[in-house]
Order: C-alpha cells, then sequence, then structure tokens
C-alpha cells in the first residue's frame, strides 16, 4: 500500500520526508491542493478527520498519514493549542501567528515562560484507524530567534538547550521534536500495515 501525508503543511511535509526517508508524498501530489474543515476538539480528533477526508477520496489502496499538532502555553490557559494554525485569523501565515504569540507573552510582562508543542498522528487504512502522540517540552521567549523550522520554532527553546529551534540545526529538532517522538509510535504501525 502507498503512504500518502495529509498536509499542505511546506514545514511538517519537509520534517515528514527527512524522517521517513522520502516514502511519503502529499495529498496534494494525487488529488490537488484543497483546504480541510478542521472542527475537531482535540489534536487526535483533527488527524483522524484530516486522514479519513483523504482515504475516503483515495480509497482503499492506501494509508494514509495525518498530523495535527500546536503549541500550548499554560500561562494562557494552553492557547493557542488546536487553534495554532489559526491563531491570528483564518488564513493567517506562520509569520502573523508567530508575532502574535510574541505580543502574548510580552503582555503577560514575562520575558518567557513554559510551552510545549504536542503533535497527534492519525493512521487511516483499510485495516482501521490509530492515533499517536508525542511531546516536546521547553519554553517560549519574548523574541524570535533564528530562521530554521517553521511556525513557532523561532521563539521555542526546548527544554536541556539555549538556542531556539529557529537557531538550531533541523537534524537536532528530529531528535528530539514532538512530531518525532509521534512516528517512533507511528512506524511500526505501519510496517504492520504494509506487512498484512
Ligand atoms: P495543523 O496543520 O492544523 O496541525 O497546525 C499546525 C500548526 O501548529 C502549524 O501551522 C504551526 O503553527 C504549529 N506547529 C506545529 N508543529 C510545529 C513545529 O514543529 N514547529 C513550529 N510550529 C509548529
Amino acid at each position: 500500500m502507498k503512504m500518502v501525508l495529509a498536509t499542505g503543511n511546506k514545514g511538517k511535509l519537509r520534517e515528514f520526508r527527512n524522517m521517513c526517508k522520502n516514502e511519503v508524498v502529499p495529498f496534494s501530489d494525487l488529488l490537488g491542493a484543497f483546504d480541510i474543515v478542521e472542527d475537531g476538539e482535540t489534536f487526535a480528533q483533527n488527524a483522524l478527520i484530516k486522514a479519513h477526508t483523504i482515504y475516503e477520496k483515495l480509497g482503499s489502496d492506501y494509508i494514509v498519514i495525518a498530523d495535527d499538532s500546536g503549541i500550548s502555553l499554560p500561562v494562557l490557559g494552553g492557547e493557542p493549542g488546536i487553534y495554532s494554525a489559526r491563531y491570528a485569523g483564518e488564513d493567517a501565515t506562520d509569520k502573523e501567528n508567530l508575532f502574535k504569540l510574541v505580543d502574548a507573552v510580552k503582555a503577560k510582562g514575562l520575558k518567557e515562560t513554559p510551552a510545549y508543542y504536542t503533535a497527534a498522528i492519525a493512521i487511516v487504512s483499510k485495516y482501521g484507524e490509530y492515533v499517536v502522540h508525542g511531546w516536546m517540552y521547553g519554553k517560549v521567549i519574548d523574541e524570535v530567534r533564528g530562521e530554521k523550522g517553521f511556525g513557532y520554532d523561532p521563539m521555542f527553546i526546548p527544554a536541556g538547550f539555549d538556542k531556539t529551534l529557529g537557531e538550531l540545526d533541523d537534524d537536532v529538532k528530529s531528535t528530539i521534536s514532538h512530531r518525532s517522538k509521534a512516528l517512533v509510535l507511528a512506524k511500526p504501525i505501519i510496517e504492520m500495515l504494509q506487512n498484512k
């Protein structure tokens, strides 16, 4: 069965390709680009919505993998959380979302505050559905540093580091990230499905 990734997010696609040795294609290569309405209440529900939407269009020859992810700040009651991609509005860019979060940290009078990323990876195939999770803990600061990564990375310092993910190499991120931790759990499931 062929593996398809239910995302249009270039940063996620790049990370999945690095971690899966290029074995994944984005759904847009097969179906063209379109938006999927994510109206779930959790990362897991939204990952399943994305995976099922693409699986229903492609059919039973495919294993569809979807990632729903985001950053949460306890000081903001968990925001932006599942709304990370649209924190600054429905069509907001990554940069607009990033600067809105920097402003929210500043508005609390903080230079830094604890934060964590969550990734839910859903896998849908003719054999049913699976969801796994991964987390990365650290803190966010009241400024952006570096150009690497994507999304909120330039303001996020992982626990045990003194640089942001905007400054650290992609190789470092891929060993500690929420997405890589979820993918470690997803890989044996995908292998099992491919060998059925
Ligand atoms: P989704 O595509 O609906 O899952 O939204 C994910 C959003 O969460 C992205 O647009 C980013 O804003 C944020 N996000 C998720 N993972 C990361 C990451 O690894 N680095 C930076 N931002 C991330």
